[in-house]
């Protein structure tokens, strides 16, 4: 997908949790009253050094991201007020996406009309599973009945996009079990899935119990026949995967993450958010502590900061635009022999070729990264 000059995203990273689930590699700290005003006095003077640089240079923002940790940690008049700065801050789009992450556990219907009044369209919860058991074996609080209560609550708010995440071969999950959680949650009548493959992410507890021999890692075997059987299912609810992990109704796809995607901008705020603007990638400092530190200096807390070359760019537009389900223009693809390399995936059965384009199958998809390599 070709993307105009105007897209451009804000991601804002809320570092905070109730808890931390086992499986979970992301920056953030448990939420703490004293931490988060920490935390938000020092995104304000991260948006008012953007401010002062006008690093924006007056392009609208057509989708703006509060993900985490979970951003719902933050009372709703809090992110309420947060967005009311951004918006003065920078020009948003009358249309732009605004999402909101949040845990089912942890909402109420009176935060959630807050927040759609003010303006979020779009919410996403980490519903994760519809087994409790499955709760119990990754460390995540709640309850699955929490997930239902928590879109219907969002509906009533005035949420029409709602996403939720799931996570498939987890701890003693078995297909039926998958199964039943995609099942169990299109009575919900979602907008949009997305489904990621349990990984161990070096450093985690999941990491810790694995080499302990106290849970069994992923089966990646099972890992592959849960993936195929939520395409099979959820094609049949007329959810359309339009990226390897992402499935959505029609015109619900995530724009915030098709800019990830795409070759598009995104300004990302608060320790750890990365960024990609004019050719640069960059990455907040991963600590509150010292993210607040520089803020407090008048700095940017910008720890690597790397000048893509154009191969580089061309590298990224090939990985990225082939987790898409339309792929990417053959004239992308910049392997010595294209042709030739082309016809040999396709006869592996791993890529789908015409004349214009070429994008993965559902093989090739498992193998995306590999497919990704020959092709550059
Ligand atoms: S709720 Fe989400 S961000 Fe927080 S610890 Fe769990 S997986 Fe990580």
């Amino acid at each position: 997908m070709s993307h105009s000059k105007a897209d451009l995203g804000l991601y804002i990273h809320i570092p905070f949790c109730r808890r931390r689930c086992h499986f979970c590699a992301f920056y953030l700290e448990i939420a703490r009253s004293d931490r988060m005003a920490l935390f938000r006095s020092a995104l304000a003077q991260e948006i008012a050094l953007y401010r002062r640089q006008e690093s924006l240079g007056g392009q609208a923002l057509q989708s703006i991201y509060f993900g985490g940790g979970t951003p719902t940690s933050l009372p709703a008049d809090q992110l309420v007020a947060l967005l009311t700065l951004i918006r003065a801050t920078w020009p948003t789009a009358g249309a732009a996406e605004i999402t909101v992450e949040a845990h089912p556990s942890s909402i109420t219907f009176e935060d959630l009309a807050i927040l759609a009044d003010a303006g979020f369209n779009r919410i996403s919860f980490g519903a994760e599973s519809m087994a409790d058991k499955d709760f119990a074996s990754i460390g995540r609080f709640g309850q699955v009945e929490d997930t239902a209560a928590a879109v219907q609550v969002a509906r009533r708010a005035g949420f029409k996009n709602i996403n939720l995440d799931l996570m498939y071969g987890l701890p003693g999950q078995f297909l039926p079990d998958w199964i039943h959680t995609l099942e169990s949650l299109m009575t919900l009548a979602p907008s949009h899935i997305s489904c990621y493959a349990l990984t161990i992410e070096e450093g985690t507890r999941l990491a810790q119990d694995i080499a302990r021999n106290l849970v069994p890692p992923p089966d990646e075997i099972l890992q592959i026949d849960m993936e195929s059987a939520a395409e099979r299912f959820l094609a049949e609810e007329g959810f359309s995967r339009y990226e390897i992990s992402n499935y959505a109704k029609p015109d619900h796809a995530c724009r915030h993450n098709l800019l990830y995607w795409t070759g598009g901008e995104y300004l990302g705020l608060g320790p750890s958010a990365q960024s990609y603007f004019h050719g640069v990638r960059f990455g907040n400092i991963a600590d509150l502590e010292a993210y607040a530190a520089c803020l407090h200096d008048n700095r940017l807390p910008v720890t690597d900061r790397t000048i893509l070359s154009a191969s580089e760019r061309q590298r990224d537009a090939l990985v990225f635009g082939l987790r898409l389900l339309h792929g990417v223009p053959r004239s992308v693809v910049t392997a010595a022999e294209r042709d030739r390399q082309i016809d040999e995936l396709v006869s592996k059965g791993l890529l789908d070729a015409d004349h214009d384009r070429v994008r993965l199958t559902s093989l090739g998809r498992r193998y995306a990264d590999t497919v990704a390599e020959q092709l550059f």
